[in-house]
């Protein structure tokens, strides 16, 4: 199998087709091998235009989501990113690529153990990757930059809104259960101004601040 083939043939059919435009953003794409985060007996769709199962229930998104949150959070190559989802560490590493540092969350361990592996091998230093409750964000890392949420809520955690810089931006599928919102958000003078970006199905986040219970 030619995975650079299929790494450019994706690229160009699923995410500049469809208006992802950030020159970086995809050179990050033409860059991560995709098919080293998915299950082995999956490699082979690992370029295809939807989510994939990963384990425990929880999916790698669908490279075209996974692209158009990473362009909406428009980064320089300097900025501190939390993310709350690790799931199999491509996200993390596509953010990797275009930030300073990268810190990821990721509610099963098994999830968080096999991601940083991954990450390790690949050669990723600027990634931090933690096994826990990402709606509680991570104090001792804070304030963020950047946070990007991959899992659905009713609202957006408050210790996140907290842990983010004054005019940093947050991106999050914010809604119901089985349909969300895409959600950017900046913050100004403590607050968060949001603009709804496209709708979306995200797993959803479960924890002290995120579940749908
Ligand atoms: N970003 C991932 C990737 O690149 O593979 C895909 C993430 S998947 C759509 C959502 C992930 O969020 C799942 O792995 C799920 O276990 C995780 N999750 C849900 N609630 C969470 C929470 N409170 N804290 C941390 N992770 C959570």
């Amino acid at each position: 199998m030619d995975y650079a083939v299929l790494r450019k043939r994706m690229v160009d059919s699923q995410l500049v087709c469809r208006g992802i435009a950030d020159a970086r953003v995809l050179g990050a794409f033409y860059k991560v091998e995709r098919h080293k985060f998915v299950p082995e007996e999956l490699s082979a769709n690992a370029y295809a235009d939807y989510p994939l199962p990963i384990g425990e229930n929880q999916t790698i998104s669908q490279p075209y989501m996974v692209a158009l949150m990473t362009e909406c959070l428009s980064l320089n190559g300097q900025e501190k990113v939390l993310e709350i989802g690790t799931g199999s560490g491509y996200q993390a590493a596509i953010l990797a690529e275009l930030a300073g540092e990268v810190c990821t969350i990721e509610r099963f361990s098994a999830l968080a153990q096999r991601a940083k592996v991954t990450l390790d091998e690949l050669g990723y230093v600027n990634i931090k990757v933690k096994a826990g409750d990402g709606t509680l964000g991570w104090q001792e890392e804070g304030p963020f930059d950047r946070i990007i949420v991959t899992a659905a809520s009713r609202g957006i955690p408050s210790p996140l809104i907290e842990q983010l810089k004054e005019d940093g931006k947050l991106i999050a599928p914010i809604g119901e259960s089985f349909s969300q919102i895409l959600t950017v958000a900046q913050k100004k003078k403590g607050k968060l101004e949001t603009t709804g970006i496209c709708g979306c199905v995200f797993v959803p986040l479960v924890g002290k601040y995120g579940c749908y219970a």
